[in-house]
């Protein structure tokens, strides 16, 4: 490799591979190669796991037993021995310069060729003391190799490629020498200077050099603020420009958002909007008005009323001779949106077309794949035609043989469930040739910075305020198992039970769960009991809620009208019950997580949600919402004894909060962003260092950082390095995929 002319780019970094690296024989590079490290810029962007800071680390004299420790040793033999059934158990007497410690291992055979005498490793264990020896069992090893520096990188290693974290230690610490001054010419840093003045950045090439090789935590940390930035401006810089690429080229409608259905529809409505539906809908308004489509996301927890919101935004659509559609993910809430937008929309009308001065009635209309033939083909003639204004429906709504006259807006309820090309397709659905405004609505809120990522193709209004006279839902936690017919643990062990109820606690707080139930009942209101949730198989959890629905009757709910629901149901099985349910004709439904979408049943005031450690947060506040929409004090009861501290405080978040956002914000510090990304995201972004939780304000920052740079500079000719390394690490696939979400 010859030293570079000129400053070195990521580019260049990309086309140099790392076999010509010193030491890097063939076998090694087989190693690198399966750890997906082929070019100097993917060994660069390695980064350490995690550094180890050799006058902090504890000396074997110190530990004390049953402590968790981590020390830095060198290993002085190791051995194997085979042991009953066949196990191997290997033995290593490791030290320092106060003293050595024996660590085993069981059936880890490799061992013995890992911890070979005189290699230096980092063991982190529970120290235990036998026969006046220290010793740890099955420890965490980190090879470190022979380094003096003060703080020693630790890289992710695997001992199956054959790569240990010296070895990319010194590769990396070679791929700098060459890159950054005096050899090199340093590296190019395509950060525009007022960015790095505003941040107060380290210049790239310092950055690398930080996270590789630092001399001092606080450079590492500076390291990283850079690093992580440019990670995340890279991303933002993609989807902003992927925005407005859009706002280019698609030809939208500019509605008429002063029109009198809009306006008379606000006014005449029997409560004030709230201030956040005020505030969505004006920005949705501005949207509207101009002749780019809209790409909107509204989010807001259940009850929040999008709704209003969407009919608004349809409204505006018919009143300037447009239609508009509301597509929603199950037949039940299609039927639902419909009747309650027919409720909102009764005795609007419209200008008849052909006669001036004559009105017609709004019409609006249910399009799914229960409306009968002949009644389908009369509605899709009204599509044409333009007579029907609004279409209420499910996926029924993007068959082929549909085609709108002119449709100008659509809504799209429950996000996640449709996936981008069936927004897409939705649209396609117009005859005319401008592209409709696009509204989708969520009941699942993330967080904002998340929402930055995950939805950056779209703009976002967010309903963060529920309308006035709402009596908070009062949640409780009953440590019981999830089963009815198993008995309680005995609380008090450290598995993280709630508070280490005694199993005569737990039966009495069950026993006042369904006090409460039956009470709830005699009263007039209704309940939903919701089964265990069974991943591995569905038979299984049908005969779980069969169980569960039998037990119900025959002891707790002794004497009340009981109604079960299932995946397994015939649709007109589950019809039927719904409707029993709806109307009153039962007390009590015992249900799999089916209902989890939008039923809305008023007087039903009791969800008692079984097994709840198994359920995420997002999917318990989904459950809860079910409850809490009329004008009765409501209760959800959560039951379930948890293993983990994770599954505790998701518990425990739920009784301490019933605001979404909130919720959102709990759920990505617990699990962090893999489940807002999706695993498959995760693996194939450029995020190698950001992360959405830890860095929310890079993650905004960087946001505005990108549209002020697009804003001024919309082709990034002014900044051409920039641009060059948007392509390096975001392929048009990857760069589709983040638009996904
Ligand atoms: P979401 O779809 O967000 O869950 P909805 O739109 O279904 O919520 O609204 C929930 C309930 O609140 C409906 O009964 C609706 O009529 C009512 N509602 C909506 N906005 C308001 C408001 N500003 N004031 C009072 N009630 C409202
Ligand atoms: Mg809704």
């Amino acid at each position: 490799m010859v030293a570079p002319m000129t400053e070195v780019d990521l580019r260049r970094l990309a086309s140099l591979s790392v076999t010509k690296l010193h030491g890097v024989g063939d076998k090694k590079a087989k190693g690198l190669a399966k750890t997906e490290i082929h070019t100097l810029l993917d060994l660069l962007t390695h980064y350490p796991r995690k550094y180890l800071d050799r006058t902090k680390e504890a000396h074997i004299a110190e530990l004390m037993e049953g402590e968790q420790a981590s020390v830095l040793v060198t290993v002085e033999n190791t051995t194997s021995r085979r042991i009953r059934g066949g196990k191997v158990m290997i033995n290593s007497i490791v030290g320092d310069d106060s003293g050595s410690l024996t660590v085993t291992f069981f059936n880890q055979a490799w061992r013995e060729r890992q911890l070979s005498a005189g290699r230096q490793a980092v063991i982190y264990g529970k120290v235990e003391i036998y026969r006046g020896r220290r010793q740890m069992t099955n420890p965490v090893v980190d090879l470190v190799g022979d380094k003096t520096g003060r703080i020693v990188p630790v890289y992710p290693q695997s001992e199956k490629a054959g790569l240990h974290s010296w070895d990319l230690a010194e590769w990396v610490g070679e791929a700098l020498r060459r890159t950054l001054p005096p050899a090199g010419r340093g590296m190019l840093d395509p950060l525009p200077a007022y960015l790095l003045d505003e941040h107060d950045f380290v210049t790239r090439g310092a950055a690398f050099s930080g996270i590789h090789q630092p001399e001092s935590t606080a450079e590492i940390a500076e390291a990283r603020r850079r690093l992580v930035f440019d990670e995340l401006f890279r991303l933002q810089l993609a989807l902003v420009l992927r925005k407005r690429a859009i706002e280019r080229t698609e030809i939208g409608l500019a509605h008429e958002v002063d029109g009198p259905l809009l306006n008379g529809f606000t006014k005449e409505l029997p409560f004030d909007l709230t201030g956040a539906q005020r505030r969505a809908i004006d920005e949705i308004r501005r949207d509207l008005a101009r002749p780019i489509p809209m790409h909107r996301l509204l989010q807001g927890d259940v009850g929040s009323g999008k709704t209003l919101v969407a009919v608004a935004t349809m409204l505006a659509a018919v009143d300037g001779g447009h239609q508009a559609a509301l597509m929603a993910p199950t037949e039940v809430l299609a039927e639902q949106h419909y009747a309650g937008i027919r409720r909102l929309l009764e005795g609007l009308t419209v200008e008849a077309s052909g006669s001036l001065f004559a009105e017609r009635p709004l019409r609006i209309e249910l399009l799914s794949n229960r409306v009968a033939s002949a009644e389908r083909k009369r509605i899709l003639s009204g599509l044409l035609t333009g007579e029907v204004d609004i279409a209420v429906g499910t996926h029924a709504l993007i068959q082929d043989n549909v085609l709108f006259g002119s449709l100008g807006a659509v809504v799209i309820d429950e996000q996640h469930r449709f996936g981008v090309e069936q927004r897409a397709a939705l649209r396609d659905r117009s005859y005319g040739d401008e592209v409709p405004d696009l509204l989708v609505m969520t009941a699942t809120p993330i967080p904002r910075t998340a929402a930055m990522t995950v939805y950056g193709d779209l703009d976002v209004s967010v309903l963060d305020e529920l309308p006035p006279g709402r009596t908070p839902i009062e949640t409780r936690w009953v440590p019981a198992p999830g089963s009815l017919d198993q008995a309680p643990d005995d609380g008090g062990g450290d598995e993280g039970d709630a508070d280490g109820l005694s199993a005569a606690e737990i039966a009495a707080a069950l026993e006042e769960l369904w006090d409460d139930v039956r009470g709830q009942i005699d009263e007039g209101r209704q309940v939903y009991v919701v089964c265990p949730l069974i991943d591995e198989s569905e038979k299984l959890e049908v005969a779980s809620a069969d169980a569960t629905f039998e037990r119900l009757r025959e002891v707790e709910l002794d004497g009340y009208r009981v109604g079960l629901l299932h995946g397994r149901l015939t649709p007109a099985e589950k019809d039927q019950t719904m409707e029993l349910f709806r109307t009153g004709h039962l007390d009590v439904l015992v249900a799999t997580t089916v209902i989890e979408v939008g039923v809305d049943v008023p007087n039903a005031t009791v969800m008692v949600i079984l097994d709840a450690g198994r359920f995420g947060i997002a999917q318990l506040h989904q459950l809860r919402g079910r409850v809490g929409r009329g004008q009765h004090q409501s209760t959800c009861w959560l039951v379930g004894q948890v293993t983990t501290d994770d599954g505790g405080a998701r518990l425990q978040a739920l009784v301490d909060s019933t605001d979404g956002f909130e919720l959102a914000e709990v759920d990505l510090d617990l699990r962090g962003e893999g489940t807002i990304l999706g695993e498959r995201q995760k693996g194939r972004n450029d995020l190698k260092l950001a992360s959405l939780r830890r860095d929310r304000a890079a993650v905004a920052a960087a946001r505005r950082a990108a549209i002020d740079l697009i804003d001024a500079d919309p082709g990034l000719e002014a900044h051409e390095a920039m641009a060059d390394e948007l392509e390096i690490f975001l392929d048009t696939e990857d760069a589709e995929f983040l638009l996904k979400g």
